[in-house]
Order: C-alpha cells, then sequence, then structure tokens
C-alpha cells in the first residue's frame, strides 16, 4: 500500500520499518502528523459527543498515530543514536511536547468526558471502558483544568516554579558533585583499592595506574567502590562526609530550595482540594492512603529492626576478629568497608565465575520452557519477518498452545555503547486494540520492545550472561508480558497502559523470584563448554547472598520512603488537653532536617550524624517523579513476592499446581492489566489483600 517515496515515518498499520526510517525523515513526517492531528483535534474539539463512539476511539486514533510516528523516533534514539537523529528529535519535541498539553487540557474534551461520566451511557460501559473515563477525568483534574480565575492562575504559577526548583536543584547537586574531588599521590593512600577504581581514579587525575596520582570523586563508581574498599579509615572519613553534605552549603545550598518545593506542593494540593501532596500523589495509585501506606512500611521496619542490629554487631565482631582498632566503634564511613569484607569471607564466589553456566541461548530457552509451563504460551522465533535496527535484534512471536497468536517482541540484547543507552526496559511497540483491527485480524495484537545491556558474543562464543543480567532479562519480558497477554480491546487501557504507578512492578519482581528455585535455575543455566547445569554448592550460595544485609537495607529503604512521605503530608490533630502534629508544616518550625532525624531515630541502627544534610542531594523527590511516591519500591515489593507465594503455597515442584496457579496468574495480573483498579486485580489473583509476609520470609526477616 505504501508508496516507494512516502515518508516511512507516515507509514500507518503494520511495524515501523527500521530498514528505511533515517534521521532526515524525522521533521517533515512529524510537521505534517503534527499538522494533521492539530486539526483532527480542532475538529474532535468541535464534534465530540458523550458517547463512546465520538468521543474515545477518536481520540484513541488521535494518541496512536502520534504515538506509532515519535514512539518510533524515540525508540531509535535510544538504540540507534546519532547526532543527525539526537538533533531532528531536539527539533521536534517542543512541538510535540506541545501538542500533548493541548490534547490533554483540552476543555471541550474533559467537559464530553464529564457528560459521558454522568449520563445515560455511562451504565453501558464495560468496567475496561469506565477505567478509561474515570483515569481521563482524573489526569485532566489533576492538570489543574477544574480550576476557575484566581486559583487556575495561580496553580500555573506554582507548576512553572515548581519545575525550574526542580531543575535547579538537580543542577547544584551536579555541580556540587563536580566541585569535589580528593587527589592522592602515595601509594599507602590507595591501600585496598581494587584496580578497577584505580584506572579510573588515575584516568581523571591523568595519572598512571602504578604510580598515581589518582583523583577520587563523588560520582557513584568512585565514590562508592572507595568506601567498599579503602583501607584508609581517614580518607573514607572525608569521602563519606562530602558526600553527605552535597549541595548543603553557599550558592549551591539545596536547603532553602527543597523548603520552597515542599511550601508550593503543598499549595498546589490544596488548591485542588487534598488536605496534603501526598494525599494528591496517592490520589492516581494504588496504595489507598497515607495512614495504609503508613502501616505497611511500619510493618515492615518492625520485622526488620533486629536484622538490622544484628548485621551492625556481625560487622562489629568480624572487625574485631581482623583485629581492627575501629571495631568497638564502628561510624558510618566503616559500614560499607567492613560489609564488603564479610561479604567475601562468607560468600566467595565472583561473579565471573558463574557466567559461563549462563549462554543466552540457553537461558532463552529455559526462560521459554517456564512461560509456557506457567502460562501455556508458546514462544518461537521469527528472525527476518520484520524489519530491524541493527543485525542482533531478534524477533519472537507469542501464540497459545492451539497456535492461535497473541503477541509479539522485538529482543536487542547486547550493550553497544557506542550508539545504545544504557540500562535495559521493555516499551510499547503497538498495543492491543480493536480499533486497528483488519479483515484478518480483528484487534491489533500488541508488540514489544525488550532491550538489555548484556555482555556481547565474543566470535563463537554467545553472550555469557551474569547472574545480575539473567534477573534483567527476567524483569524485562515479565514488563513484556503484561503489555503481551492484555485480554483487554479498549486500547488506551489495554496491557500496561493506565496501570498505577505503584503496581507497575509486579510482575516484572515476580518473575525474579523464579531465577532463585532450583529446578527454574538449572533448566535455565547450562555450562558453554560442558553443558553442565550450576552446581549445587554455587546454587546455595546464591541463595545466601541473596539475603545478606537484608535487615539493613529494608531499614534504608523504610527510612527513605518515610521520609519522604512525612514530608508531604501534615496533619494535626486535637485531642484532649493537648494538640497531635503528624508530618511537615511547610509553614510550621520543625524544619525538614528535624523530620528526617525524627524519622531516623527508629530506621537508623546508626544515629546519623549531626551535620547530615542527604535530603539536599534527594533528588528521586525533589527533582524526579517519586514525590510521595518514593514508597513504591517496598509497596510492589510486597505485592510481587505475595504473588510468587501463591505458586509456593500450591507447590513450586507439582507441575500441575505451578500450571494452574500460571494460569490464575495469567488470567488476572496479566490479561487485565490497567483495565481494573489494581487491588481488585491483586485480589482476584490471590483470593485476599496483600500480605508482607511472604517479602519478609524471602529476605530472611520472618520471626
Ligand atoms: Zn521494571
Amino acid at each position: 500500500m505504501s508508496q516507494p517515496n512516502e515518508n516511512p515515518l507516515l507509514q500507518y498499520g503494520g511495524l515501523p520499518r527500521f530498514d528505511l526510517i533515517a534521521a532526515h525523515h524525522v521533521e517533515p513526517a512529524v510537521q505534517t502528523l503534527l499538522a494533521e492531528l492539530d486539526a483532527d483535534l480542532t475538529v474532535l474539539e468541535a464534534t465530540a459527543r458523550p458517547t463512546w463512539d465520538l468521543l474515545v476511539e477518536p481520540l484513541e486514533r488521535l494518541q496512536d498515530h502520534l504515538e506509532m510516528t515519535w514512539g518510533s523516533v524515540g525508540h531509535l534514539l535510544s538504540v540507534r543514536n546519532s547526532p543527525e537523529l539526537r538533533a531532528a528529535h531536539e527539533a521536534m519535541q517542543p512541538a510535540v511536547v506541545q501538542f500533548s498539553m493541548r490534547l490533554g487540557q483540552s476543555e471541550p474534551l474533559y467537559r464530553a468526558f464529564r457528560e459521558l461520566r454522568d449520563g445515560a451511557d455511562w451504565l453501558g460501559l464495560e468496567p475496561a471502558q469506565r477505567r478509561i473515563v474515570d483515569s481521563s477525568l482524573r489526569d485532566a483534574e489533576l492538570s489543574g483544568i477544574g480550576l476557575q480565575g484566581e486559583a487556575k492562575e495561580r496553580f500555573n504559577v506554582i507548576q512553572m516554579e515548581l519545575a525550574e526548583l526542580s531543575t535547579r536543584f538537580a543542577n547544584h547537586v551536579l555541580d556540587a558533585t563536580k566541585a569535589w574531588t580528593m587527589d592522592l599521590t602515595d601509594v599507602a593512600e590507595v591501600a585496598g583499592l581494587p584496580k578497577s577504581l584505580l584506572q579510573l581514579a588515575a584516568q581523571a587525575a591523568g595519572g598512571d595506574v602504578e604510580r598515581g596520582p589518582w583523583r577520587v570523586t563523588l560520582d557513584h563508581p568512585s565514590f562508592g567502590p572507595f568506601l567498599q574498599h579503602s583501607r584508609r579509615r581517614d580518607l573514607r572519613e572525608r569521602v563519606y562526609r562530602a558526600f553527605l553534605t552535597r549541595a548543603s552549603e553557599g550558592e549551591l545550598d539545596n536547603g532553602p530550595l527543597l523548603r520552597q518545593i515542599l511550601k508550593l506542593r503543598q499549595e498546589m494540593a490544596q488548591l485542588l482540594g487534598f488536605a496534603d501532596y501526598a494525599a494528591m500523589s496517592l490520589h492516581s495509585k494504588m496504595a489507598p492512603s497515607v495512614a495504609e501506606v503508613e502501616r505497611l512500611l511500619e510493618e515492615l521496619r518492625v520485622a526488620s529492626w533486629p536484622g538490622g542490629q544484628q548485621d551492625l554487631e556481625e560487622l562489629r565482631a568480624f572487625a574485631k576478629e581482623q583485629a581492627a582498632p575501629e571495631a568497638a566503634d564502628l561510624m558510618h564511613w566503616d559500614i560499607a568497608f567492613w560489609a564488603e569484607r564479610l561479604r567475601e569471607a562468607r560468600y566467595d564466589f565472583a561473579e565471573e565465575e558463574l557466567r559461563p553456566y549462563f549462554p543466552l541461548p540457553q537461558v532463552l530457552d529455559g526462560l521459554f520452557a517456564l512461560v509456557r509451563r506457567l502460562f501455556g504460551i508458546v514462544v518461537t522465533a521469527a528472525d527476518g519477518e520484520v524489519p530491524v535496527w541493527h543485525p542482533d535484534v531478534r524477533f519472537f512471536r507469542i501464540a497459545d498452545e492451539a497456535g492461535q497468536p497473541m503477541a509479539a517482541f522485538y529482543l536487542d540484547p547486547y550493550s553497544r555503547p557506542a550508539d545504545k543507552r544504557g540500562g535495559a526496559w521493555m516499551n510499547e511497540c503497538v498495543g492491543r486494540s480493536r480499533l486497528f483491527g483488519t479483515p484478518d485480524a480483528p484487534v491489533r495484537l500488541p508488540v514489544a520492545y525488550l532491550v538489555c545491556n548484556q555482555t556481547p558474543p565474543i566470535g563463537a562464543i554467545p553472550s555469557l550472561m551474569t547472574f545480575r543480567e539473567v534477573e534483567t532479562l527476567f524483569h524485562e519480558f515479565s514488563h513484556g508480558l503484561q503489555h503481551m497477554l492484555t485480554t483487554v480491546d479498549h486500547g488506551l487501557t489495554s496491557g500496561i497502559r493506565g496501570v498505577e504507578w505503584d503496581a507497575v512492578e509486579l510482575p516484572s519482581q515476580f518473575m525474579e523470584n523464579w531465577c532463585y528455585h532450583k529446578a527454574t535455575l538449572a533448566s535455565i543455566s547450562g555450562h558453554v563448554d560442558t553443558g553442565a547445569a550450576l552446581p549445587g554448592e554455587l546454587f546455595e550460595k546464591l541463595l545466601s547472598a541473596r539475603t545478606y544485609r537484608a535487615g539493613s537495607d529494608m531499614l534504608r529503604q523504610v527510612m527513605l520512603a518515610l521520609t519522604d512521605l512525612e514530608l508531604h503530608h501534615f496533619v494535626r490533630e486535637r485531642g484532649p488537653g493537648d494538640t497531635q502534629e503528624h508530618g511537615y508544616d511547610p509553614n510550621g518550625s520543625r524544619t525538614p532536617f528535624d523530620v528526617h532525624r525524627a524519622v531516623a531515630a527508629k530506621t537508623a541502627v546508626l544515629t546519623p550524624l549531626p551535620d547530615d544534610r542527604f535530603l539536599c542531594s534527594f533528588t528521586h523527590i525533589f527533582a524526579g517523579g517519586y514525590a510521595a511516591g518514593y514508597y513504591s519500591y517496598k509497596w510492589a515489593e510486597v505485592l510481587s513476592a505475595d504473588a510468587f507465594a501463591a505458586f509456593e503455597e500450591a507447590g513450586l515442584d507439582d507441575p500441575g499446581a505451578v500450571a494452574f496457579t500460571g494460569r490464575q496468574f495469567r488470567d488476572t495480573v496479566l490479561a487485565l492489566g490497567g483495565s481494573r483498579h489494581p487491588m481488585e486485580v491483586f485480589e482476584q489473583f490471590r483470593g485476599r489483600g496483600p500480605s508482607t509476609a511472604a517479602l519478609l520470609r524471602h529476605s530472611g526477616l520472618a520471626r
């Protein structure tokens, strides 16, 4: 159908033509598309009626067109980057953002959605359709669309100011990180440092690996290993203190900024009718209330406290055994160092030792066999059937056991530092939707991008994976399953679309658990030379290393989550005789640092230093998307562990029970995705609400 001279980015229907798309297509394609979509939106605003066909369907078409073109550009930017593509993307991004804002804040569409919800058609809608209407209204309202006059103006001013403050906050952290360095010139000063860090440090100082000078910085790859390995306690202290007081003084002081951010967030939430910013944040999340999140965090805190204390005692005892003078008085800058020494003593295996057992082809075979047992799906290679963006990229199709096609995915497994972004992710290529069906296929089937950055093959030797890389593959594949195994035909809420932010990591983390199941691990491992499965002794070490310092790690996450929550939450309760305050009042006398100290008093086994200013570099919540949402890490982990426990209860080594529970998981969590409230979906799978018991047991913290 498409003409040979047509812009491949404007080809609609089918999969992106990665063999044809080039950087010079981007600007003309996006300009043409936006002009069309803008005109379509104007028509839709004028003609929108509060009915499904005349409001929601045209809107889905509009968004889908944008996603097909702009999504392909974004995807290529992350996997086949080039200066030309970057320039084209940058040139068009403002126009795309502007269009998206116009779409998200359209008053005629908002009114039509309200009428649809309040009108006669509402009762005839399916639950998935109602979710789409409800969440469209919710998102529009959170963007201030319901406000009038002065309140609306003030809201817009606050949003601009917050955007600017967040950018300044992040820049201060970057600048302060860059501004501090420690140059070492004496070999005695680098005692204990591993070769990789010495190389990095010598490179930073323009020195020699053996003779120096070496430069230590506050960037993670330098700061982290330094604290773990440096035998110079005085230098560890210097680095630690510098890290903890980043962006807390002088021109780069984030203290005033973070107070201003908290104050403006509170005002913004109140303009929208919420008690505080935490309530506003939770309005669009799975967690029902601040109190409920606090209850969950408190459960985890109480359960991890003895473990955290024991971890510290163990380090003291171990340091004493090694005749370290600081043994009786371990300080913050000693923890990472001694934790690393104890880890080496207990679990003396190197990541590298495991690699030969995990060649990618073996891991994929094992993974596909596992999902066939669990979910009754059959994955087959379909390389060469569609264009890809790099010769290493694979293409697979998924069908049910009767051979009925369900979905497809691309897999781009290897690291390519020159043109591919780091990290691993799953992204949508196209989503399931009946709007885009064809005569042969009445429903368009979903297609996913799975991207990892693992070790590439060397000659004839396949990619040999670290255990962490195996876990990552399982993680992303399972995000992909929620996108691909959806049975929802309404595109705006099929797959992962519309899944609440704090529930998104449920399927992905769930799947990681299988990497610690002995029989599964046996089937995904096979030595590259001999084909032998991972030896039992190494498996046992992997298992016990999983729970090493779990109490300390849990307490740290609870501390961060609680601090974040308390800073965005404020209640004053009048009791008989006195008034109780809880949380943080931006107009009160307690500072954010006081709030942090109060939280740390119950979550940190080692009291923070008096000059601890870590809030000044807490970019997750002051310059990222995690404000009043840091708890999500633990929230989703509770769900995923509890979901895996359903399989443990059924019997992990009973094929019938695993298949039965697997089908239930597929028919609820994976099939329904964002089309229902995630609590409803979870309860449907588990037969009850979530419990922390499984996470605590897996972490070795259950009593
Ligand atoms: Zn994830």
